[in-house]
């Protein structure tokens, strides 16, 4: 199914803004007409994942995302990059594996299951596709969904 990533987008961006408990700026530079070949529902259930993940592991810093994609003749890709807490280099292995959550003191009031990752990460399998991430902490990071063409 070729999905318009902007109808999947908006919808979600907006529930984001209102249910959250501080001010977030999500930025979609995403063009109207980008299109993926994925499943819609799952299309957003790991777009979900990822804002609220930045929304999340925001820490005490004011909330700022940025959405983009771009087309190359090999893959499509959707990136999520926030300016949040980061994800150290070792940790960066074994976000995406089940139930694995980084150990975080000061952020221990954060409930979660250490799942939402592992679920992109078998989605974007099952799409013929991979998650990667880049990240400095302190600094944030960036998640992004590579779509096989
Ligand atoms: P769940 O998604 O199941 O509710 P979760 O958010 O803890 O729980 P994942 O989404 O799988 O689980 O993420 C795994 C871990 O990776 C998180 O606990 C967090 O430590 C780290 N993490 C994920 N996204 C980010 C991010 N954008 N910035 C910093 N750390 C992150
Ligand atoms: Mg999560």
């Amino acid at each position: 199914e070729s999905v318009q990533v902007a109808d999947v987008l908006t919808p979600l961006i907006e529930q984001f803004k209102l249910k959250a408990d501080k001010p977030v700026s999500i930025i979609s530079e995403i063009p109207d007409r980008m299109a993926v070949t994925a499943d819609r529902t799952h299309l957003y259930n790991m777009l979900s994942n990822l804002i609220g993940n930045a929304i999340k592991y925001s820490g005490e810093k004011p909330c700022r995302i940025r959405i983009k994609s771009a087309l190359s003749s090999k893959e499509a890709t959707l990136s999520v990059t926030d300016e949040g807490i980061g994800i150290s280099e070792a940790n960066q292995k074994r976000v995406f594996d089940k139930f694995y959550r980084v150990p975080n003191g000061n952020l221990h009031d954060v409930k979660g299951f250490g799942l939402g990752l592992y679920y992109v990460r078998d989605m974007m399998a099952k799409h013929n596709g991979t998650v990667t991430v880049k990240s400095q902490p302190g600094k944030g990071s960036m998640f992004t969904l590579h779509f096989k063409n």
